[in-house]
């Protein structure tokens, strides 16, 4: 298989950590390329039940480089809390395994204050932020007002580069939030921690990157959050503050040379939304609980419920064309076989007409579902291996919804352990 991209097709949460868990294998380099530690990405393996927030889902595989790319916001205190984590299970990561790009930006301890500052100002109008200082750092970054990863090799250029940081900042923290204001004792003291438990991670993932291509080495990008979160393509303010599509992938990795072969697209049965943002299909009460309980749908990094609703083809459909999608995975299919019908949401209504084309941000929360409703099948799926196997109706379902979205589902997901996959 040449290079690939894993990135998910709606609101996050599909389960493209456990595709990039299962297709791994096929590939030397996993690279994530976007996003920090604001989502979580849940992969059931041999080593037990991990959720991992930054660091790439390929830790796993024996053999397998992984990189955070330039453009993902590097916590060294959250990654370093969940590189123990993942150590002390038994798998093994070292500086020949994980690489950290010199040129990513770093997430400083003042990007989550000011992250659960902002929201609390906002009050009932609130984003709905993970609080982890996506938004804070993402905006600095291109303020210019951040360190790189590899200024931590150069300890006088770091600090007085912090130095200059610190002044700016806190007027901000001090003037505008009325908060207390960090000093250099404070950073020195959580660069003396952190940064330099990572230093040996760091490198010129781009050079790294290269010379792999060179030796015709395949890469794997993997996306953090889905389409419609994206910043420029999404349901913008309700989005990350990054691209998570696939056509970001080359740039955020340190490969801006790259050509994607494959851009694998994760799509749930169902759908599931964390945080605030207008969501058409959502369902509310009996039948979001039992749905929610049956999906097991609570945020991997917060634990907040999620809010779920039928899959929608509507946002389906726009999401796989952001992305250039050219394979689907769909996943949680065995969730749905509690239901005597299966919903779909498949068209919106919007100023008393059936539309089919997913509506510009500022106008979607007037956009109403069209639910129409196919035939369950009843029973449990999560031991099938083969599509021919599958029961008429959960065969109907998945067709009907590869026709809708106009892309070939070639991977069928009926349980979270790696090897509850049906390929199509
Ligand atoms: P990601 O951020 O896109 O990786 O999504 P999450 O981490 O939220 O993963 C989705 C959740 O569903 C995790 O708890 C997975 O273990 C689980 N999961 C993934 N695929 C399946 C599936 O086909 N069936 C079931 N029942 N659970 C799944």
């Amino acid at each position: 298989m040449a290079n690939c991209a894993i990135v998910g097709i709606n609101w996050g949460d599909e389960g493209k950590g456990r595709m990039v868990d299962l297709i791994t294998d096929h590939y030397d380099v996993v690279i994530r390329y976007q996003g920090g530690g604001n989502a979580g990405h849940t992969v059931v393996n041999e080593y037990g039940k991990f959720a991992l927030h930054l660091l790439p889902s390929g830790i796993f595989r024996k053999g397998v480089v992984n990189i955070l790319g330039n453009g993902v916001a590097v916590d060294c205190e959250s990654l370093w809390t969940e590189m123990e984590d993942v150590r002390s299970k038994g798998v093994s990561i070292t500086p020949e395994n994980l690489k950290i790009s010199d040129r990513a930006s770093l997430l400083l301890p003042w990007h989550r204050l000011l992250d659960g500052l902002e929201e609390q100002r906002l009050a009932d109008k609130k984003y709905g932020s993970t609080k982890q200082g996506i938004a804070p750092f993402y905006s600095d970054k291109f303020q210019k007002k951040t360190v790189q990863a590899g200024e931590l090799l150069y300890p006088s250029h770091f600090q007085a580069h912090l130095e200059g940081l610190l002044e700016w900042k806190n007027l901000t923290i001090e003037k505008v939030y009325g908060a207390k204001p960090y000093t250099m004792d404070d950073l020195m003291a959580w660069v003396a921690d952190y940064g330099e438990k990572l230093k040996p991670f760091i490198c010129d993932t781009g050079a790294f990157l290269r010379k792999a291509q060179e030796e015709g080495k395949k890469f794997l990008f993997e996306a953090q959050l889905g389409s419609l979160r994206d910043l420029d393509y999404g349901i913008y303010p309700y989005t990350t503050s990054s691209n998570a599509i696939a056509a970001y992938a080359p740039v955020g990795s340190g490969a801006p040379w790259a050509k994607i072969d494959e851009i694998v697209g994760v799509v749930k049965a169902y759908s599931s939304c964390v945080g605030e943002g207008p969501f058409t299909c959502e369902w509310f009460g009996e039948e979001a609980e039992k749905l929610r309980e049956a999906g097991n749908e609570y945020g991997a990094k917060t634990g907040r419920p999620r809010r779920v609703g039928p899959i929608d083809l509507v946002a389906t459909r726009y999401g796989v064309e952001v992305q250039g999608a050219t394979n689907i995975a769909l996943t949680k299919l065995d969730v749905l076989s509690y239901l005597d019908k299966i919903p779909v949401c498949a068209h919106y209504e919007l100023d008393g007409k059936k539309t089919d084309a997913f509506p510009f941000p500022a106008v979607l929360s007037e956009a109403k579902p069209v639910t129409e409703y196919m035939d369950g099948w009843k029973c449990d799926i999560s031991g099938v291996r083969k599509w021919e196997d599958l029961p008429q109706a959960a065969q109907d379902f998945v067709l009907m919804v590869e026709k809708a979205i106009g892309c070939h589902i070639g991977y069928i997901s009926v349980g979270p352990e790696r090897d509850s996959i049906i390929i199509r």
